[in-house]
């Protein structure tokens, strides 16, 4: 790890931490410490750093903005990489749209408005980047990266520049190959959208936004939906059904306001959240006979 710090010192990384807690750094505000944390400035520097991690073998890990993560509360002994900086750009060209991996969802999606394109109103209220997106084929109101998403520039498991484009992406409900395949580093989107106008985007986004209000506990550190919806039904209706909203596991409670929501009440450990999913699928199955599947993403518990 030393290595790490000069390789960063030498080649001129301002904002890096060490001993860093990943609560500072997932939207659930849990996770214990990582070794190193480092927001690169350019895409160069951010290329830079995944070929020297990889020549290297050492273990890190790119994320946005740790929206759908649950680090466990033990040490991570690698590096954490985030591309908020350094793949923060968009380019608009007719009705094509190239973005930086690191770009923030709900920017793009007010960004439109003046553009005139229309298709991202989905991902005005979603707290995360184009790169975790493309990646969990991020959705919601009945649409999906799937259907914007044109291709991918990415850097794969090998170390190798590759352009997937959707058909290879095997896009699926909250799924996509990325999930499987691993790769170092997702660069940016070409995504296709369609003409529209600013007034209906503007008020589309604003209800949504108010609909999110009403209807998600965004007061409270979360995941956002902790399950995939079982097909034919909602994970909400489910965990209410088996008598869970409100219920409490340390400091992690299942929202009152959304079940399918569970929430960090009270300086809740990762561990917290993890015993609440466990203890969930387990009383959901019992009552419904139905197992639900996390969305959320488990990091560092082996
Ligand atoms: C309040 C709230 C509401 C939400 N609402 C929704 C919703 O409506 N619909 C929905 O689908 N999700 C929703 N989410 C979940 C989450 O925001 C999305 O899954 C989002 O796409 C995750 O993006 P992120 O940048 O935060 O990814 P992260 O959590 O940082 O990472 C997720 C995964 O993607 C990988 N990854 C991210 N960027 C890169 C990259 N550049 N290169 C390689 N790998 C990368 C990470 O390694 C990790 O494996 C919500 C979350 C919250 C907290």
């Amino acid at each position: 790890m030393i290595e790490v710090e000069s390789y960063l010192s030498e080649n001129n990384f301002k904002n890096f931490k060490i001993n860093e807690p990943l609560s500072n750094h997932t939207t659930f505000q849990v996770g214990g410490i990582a070794r190193f944390v480092v927001t690169p400035e350019t895409k160069k520097q951010l290329i830079s750093l995944v070929e020297y991690l990889k020549l290297k073998n050492m273990p890190f890990k790119v994320i946005g903005n740790g929206s759908n993560l649950l680090p466990s509360d033990k040490i991570y002994e690698g590096i954490i990489i985030k591309t908020n900086q350094a793949l923060n750009y968009l380019e608009v060209k007719d009705r094509e749209v190239i973005v930086g991996a690191g770009y923030s969802l709900v920017k793009l999606a007010y960004d439109m408005i003046q553009y005139e394109l229309e298709g991202l109103e989905f991902i005005g209220g979603i707290p995360g980047t184009i790169g975790g997106a493309v990646f969990m084929n991020a959705g919601a109101y009945n649409k999906e990266m799937k259907d914007v998403v044109k291709e991918i520039l990415l850097i794969n498991h090998k170390g190798e520049f590759l352009t997937y484009h959707k058909e290879d992406l095997q896009y699926a409900y909250r799924k996509s190959i990325l999930q499987y395949e691993k790769p170092l580093l997702i660069i940016e989107a070409k995504l296709k959208l369609k003409k529209g106008s600013s007034e209906i985007i503007r008020n589309l986004l604003e209800k949504r936004r108010k609909r999110r209000i009403n209807t998600q506990p965004l007061k409270f550190p979360s995941g956002g939906s902790t399950f995939r919806n079982p097909i034919g039904t909602h994970a909400y209706l489910l965990i209410d059904k088996a008598g869970l909203r409100g219920y409490q596991m340390g400091g992690a409670k299942i929202s009152e306001k959304h079940c399918n929501f569970i929430i960090n009440v009270e300086k809740a450990k990762s561990k917290d959240v993890k015993d609440l999913v466990e203890y969930t699928i387990e009383k959901v199955y019992q009552v419904t006979g139905v197992k639900l599947q996390p969305e959320i993403e488990f990091f560092n518990w082996d």
